[in-house]
């Protein structure tokens, strides 16, 4: 809890709602992120502003409307939870958890890759983070280090769960045209378009994937700077993984990186699997080994 009105006096600020907005938190491809505090209750929020000419959620579409009281009814200690989504003629404002450990990406950047018991801790949290969101419907789709936030604890929270729909990328086809998506971490299917709709989990458990890689090696399985080159990649090669990765890891990362997607892991798949359920100390496990149950 903060004194509100000491530091509304001592700083100017707007106000949305019930929010008194402060200084900014980080700029995201959408608008501000801006620290707010409840007049009447003094608590913290992060409050994303977009503007709504940028964004397809100026329509407020009945499925926009469906979407956003889907994410206000999600809790869950993993994801950035959302309460509140306010209009002003210009912008929406959407009230978020106020996260408050930085970037994982940071972290990882600061202290190199992590060892697999560590990098799996977090993609444990990755992974009860999604599993809770897929079983009410709601998909990522934009999936990248840039979302995964730590809060103080070190514990993951996931940023901009459902977002897409709001800020436009609502198809396959729109999500590979607009800047939302980001390419490296892309599913095959999507750049082929192979078909007109494409399995939301699917398209999750490929990005999670690229993260878990990412948190062990230091670096992205498909990385180049000419975007076709790029998913040609991603469409046609294997993942090469590190040779200092465990065989039940290098495992797990080939099912959650099957091109096809009916032939990839759900996240259901991902922790029955051996590599998921080991904690330091276990052996390495026999890969291709899902464990019963
Ligand atoms: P987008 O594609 O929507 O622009 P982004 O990841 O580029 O997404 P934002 O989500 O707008 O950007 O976030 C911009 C920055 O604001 C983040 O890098 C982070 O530093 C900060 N930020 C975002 N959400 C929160 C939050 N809930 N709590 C604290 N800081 C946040």
């Amino acid at each position: 809890m903060m004194d509100v009105n000491a530091r509304a006096a001592a700083q100017s600020h707007s106000k949305v709602g019930k929010y008194l907005l402060f200084e900014t938190l980080g700029q995201g491809a959408f608008g501000k992120v801006k620290l707010g505090i409840h007049e009447d209750t003094g608590k913290t929020y992060a409050v994303k502003m977009m503007q709504k000419s940028q964004i397809r959620a100026h329509e407020m579409t009945n499925q926009v409307r469906r979407e956003i009281a889907v994410m206000k009814a999600m809790r869950h200690k993993n994801i950035v939870n959302l309460y509140e989504v306010l209009m002003s003629p210009k912008h929406i404002y959407m009230i978020m958890d106020l996260v408050e450990g930085g970037e994982l990406y940071d972290e990882l950047m600061r202290r190199g890759p992590f060892d697999e018991n560590e990098a799996r801790v977090y993609f444990k949290q990755l992974t009860e983070g999604m599993l809770y969101c897929h079983a009410r419907g709601v998909f990522h789709r934009d999936l990248k280090f840039d979302n995964l936030l730590l809060d103080k604890d070190g514990v993951i929270k996931i940023g901009d769960f459902g977002l897409v729909s709001i800020k436009g990328a609502g198809s396959a086809t729109e999500l590979l045209h607009t800047q939302v998506g980001t390419p490296h971490y892309t599913a095959p299917e999507i750049i082929t378009r192979a078909s007109d709709g494409y399995d939301g989990v699917k398209v999750d458990v490929w990005s999670s994937g690229i993260i878990l890689y990412g948190l062990v090696a230091g670096s992205l399985p498909f990385m180049d700077e000419d975007i076709q080159v790029l998913y040609n990649s991603i469409v046609n090669k294997g993942v090469e993984c590190p040779p200092e990765f465990s065989p039940g890891l290098v495992d797990l990362l080939e099912n959650m990186f099957r091109k096809d997607p009916s032939k990839r892991y759900s996240f259901s798949d991902v922790k029955r699997h051996v590599w998921y359920g080991e904690s330091e100390g276990d052996s390495e496990g026999e890969p291709g080994k899902a464990r019963p149950g």
